[in-house]
């Protein structure tokens, strides 16, 4: 049996970021990964996955020492962020009107989690084991123990960063609320004759938006939301065919491009009904899950991480007990308004692009073209996004 103070199941964004974050608490740390990120070479195609990663991540991930690794790599800064629904309804943000050179970054997932695999190498207190399946997670007198195919572990704390259908969650039974969206998404990246783009932008339609995010290079990424009906149909034609109805559908902004690679996601909507038991706490898309038409459900799991790691950082350092309920209910109490808050700005969004009829229509029309005009509403709405 191995004992450590720590011990994460999920080696993903947020897991990992986790265990760099705690490095300085001098505590032993253990990150369970079932898949290890492939390593990353130039000529690789882009993945599918990625994120829109707000200034206050870029923050946490330099405070790591990951970003100029994820920099070296491969990402896209952009300074405008467009969206519309009708004929002159344009919102647009400007990062020059926030004062910074760049509202965000769009980074492929697992370049994100490669830096920050890269840091736990670098650091003796993190042990990371992968390829190996739990088997067992039982709760002992003074912590959790974790049975693995070849090795046994036991912690003073377990932390579940398994994603959406955490199974650290589950055996903890911690109940989750949670709905389907009546839309799936569809990811598509593209390679395009104009040169990197640094606009993001979004056309709202009454079955969900349309939206373009540049990436690295002259590619890009497109998020076609609709039906599960209609996700499912587009997902099986051949890419020639699933060309000609972007450009019948999108926005005509795309200019020539070859599709090169797409993948269809379900969405749902998922809170934890709490974050943290005794020895116990979840973090990330282990705990809340969101629509992503804002790009923020890993900008969350990157909040969470700040909140535990300061919790637990500050306590251990003045010597106290770390683990204990009241410590972790600390970071529940930071997080779970904020993450509640944000999920409900995106439902408002859904609900209310997503309704058909005519005054609705004019309403969020009108908003948008007064938000437009009001250089304070905009800031602090991007203040938000960007996590300022
Ligand atoms: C279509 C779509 C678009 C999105 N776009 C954005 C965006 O633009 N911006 C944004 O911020 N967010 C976006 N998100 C959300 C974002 O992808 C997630 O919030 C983020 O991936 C959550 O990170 P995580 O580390 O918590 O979970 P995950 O990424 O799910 O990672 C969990 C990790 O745990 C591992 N794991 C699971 N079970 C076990 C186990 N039993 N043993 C060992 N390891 C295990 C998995 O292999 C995985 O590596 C989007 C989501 C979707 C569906």
């Amino acid at each position: 049996m191995q004992h450590y103070d720590i011990v994460i199941v999920g080696g993903g964004m947020v897991g990992s970021a986790l265990a760099c974050a705690l490095n300085q608490s001098g505590l032993s740390i253990a990150v369970i990964e079932k898949t290890a990120p492939q390593p990353f070479e130039p000529q690789q195609p882009l993945d599918l996955r990625v994120s829109a990663i707000s200034a206050a991540s870029a923050s946490l991930l330099k405070d790591v020492d990951a970003w100029s690794s994820i920099l070296a790599m491969r990402s896209c800064p952009y300074r405008y962020l467009e969206t519309w629904e009708g004929h002159q309804s344009n919102l647009l943000f400007d990062s020059q009107e926030m004062g910074h050179q760049q509202l965000g970054h769009i980074v492929e997932n697992r370049m994100i989690q490669l830096a920050l695999w890269q840091q736990m190498e670098k650091y003796s207190s993190i042990d990371v084991i992968s390829g190996q399946a739990i088997t067992k997670i039982s709760r002992s007198q003074d912590g959790y123990q974790l049975a693995m195919n070849e090795s046994e572990l036991h912690c003073k704390l377990l932390v579940g960063a398994d994603g959406a259908n955490s199974i650290v969650r589950q055996t903890a039974n911690i109940g989750v609320t949670s709905w389907d969206y009546a839309q799936h998404a569809m990811l598509i990246n593209i390679s395009t004759e104009q040169a990197q783009q640094d606009i993001t932008w979004q056309q709202f339609f009454p079955t969900g938006p349309r939206a373009l995010l540049p990436l690295a290079g002259n590619n890009a990424s497109l998020v076609w939301y609709d039906s599960p009906a209609r996700i499912k149909a587009l997902s099986q034609m051949p890419i020639n065919q699933l060309k000609e109805e972007i450009i019948a559908h999108f926005p005509n902004r795309i200019g020539e491009f070859t599709v090169d690679n797409a993948g269809a996601f379900p969405l749902t909507r998922r809170h934890a009904q709490c974050y943290v038991k005794e020895h116990l706490c979840i973090v990330g898309d282990a705990a809340h899950t969101i629509n992503p038409l804002a790009g923020q459900g890993v900008n969350l799991g990157f909040k969470d991480v700040s909140a535990l790691a300061k919790v637990i950082n500050d306590t251990a350092s003045q010597g106290g007990a770390w683990w204990q309920l009241d410590v972790l209910e600390r970071y529940e109490n930071q997080r779970r308004r904020d993450n509640l808050l944000m999920q409900s700005a995106m439902d408002v969004f859904y609900l209310t692009f997503s309704n058909e009829s005519s005054p609705f229509k004019l309403l969020r029309n009108t908003a948008l073209k007064v938000a437009q005009q009001s250089s304070w509403g905009k800031k602090q709405v991007m203040k938000y996004a960007m996590g300022l």
